[in-house]
């Protein structure tokens, strides 16, 4: 696959899911925005194409370069044991989702990175368009150690390419403001993360923010005690308790603020 086919597949899958759960959501939202989505969007859209422009074009460049000399060259991991070829797949989608519960677990307990991640953290309602509301700062960083870790893993780029899909439309999924039926938000509790799960990850009470650090799979956070369930949905005021001003809030103020005053 050239760097140019990759590029579009990714944007395809980024596109078709932003478009999808925009209209799931504008069909059936859980509840009515407090601020003008119109607004929210132009920010969290323009960081999204100002990212995608500065890192994404390099980044998919070098996962696919470091993927085809370790498959090329027999390096990693999962070279060193003999399993077939969708074990593979699948450990390098569950491990790079484990070590992501972890990178996010850090973006909040440590000062530094909870810096940049709060930027995404700062949206006042919470949709679709919030998925890629993330900081330049934070993106480089855990795209640089997605990097180490296909090396180490030797991950091939089907594997790569499964895990970074799964992980678009998964967020996409669980921030948007669609409310899904009961009976589906009850069964994706168990492996995965529905949009009430990820909605107390945005509550403005601390205790409820550090909590549900899953993306794709909701397990980590079952087994390694962070989940948080019992809380009751129409009450999650969602943003950050510092960042209460939709007027500072603007796209240059977020770009500055990991250099800011510093806000639990
Ligand atoms: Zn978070």
């Amino acid at each position: 696959m050239s760097p140019g086919e990759f590029v579009v597949l990714r944007m395809s899958i980024f596109g078709g899911g932003l478009l999808l759960f925009l209209l799931l959501e504008l069909a059936a939202p859980y509840r009515r925005p407090s601020v003008s989505k119109f607004k929210r969007w132009f920010i969290n859209l323009g960081m999204t194409v100002f990212n995608s422009l500065v890192l994404r074009l390099i980044y998919s460049g070098a996962v696919l370069g470091v993927s085809a000399y370790v498959t090329a060259n027999q390096i990693g991991l999962l070279q060193l044991i003999p399993l077939p070829y969708w074990a593979r797949l699948v450990i390098t989608v569950v491990f790079l989702d484990l070590i992501l519960w972890v990178w996010h677990l850090l973006n909040h307990v440590a000062p530094l990175l909870w810096r940049f991640h709060r930027v995404h953290h700062t949206d006042l309602n919470m949709d679709v368009s919030t998925a890629t509301r993330f900081h330049l700062g934070e993106l480089a960083i855990s795209e640089s150690i997605k990097l180490g870790l296909v090396f180490f893993l030797g991950a091939d780029l089907l594997g790569v390419l499964i895990f970074e899909s799964s992980l678009v439309l998964a967020a996409q999924f669980q921030h948007s403001s669609l409310k899904a039926p009961a009976w589906l938000e009850r069964v994706w509790w168990w492996l995965f993360v529905p949009p009430s799960m990820h909605r107390i990850h945005h509550s403005v009470v601390i205790r409820e923010r550090n909590s549900n650090y899953g993306t794709i799979l909701s397990i980590w956070d079952r087994f390694l005690g962070t989940l948080v369930k019992e809380v009751n949905q129409d009450h999650i005021k969602i943003g950050v308790g510092g960042h209460f001003d939709e007027k500072k809030l603007g796209l240059g103020r977020l770009l500055i603020m990991p250099f800011t005053r510093y806000v639990r």
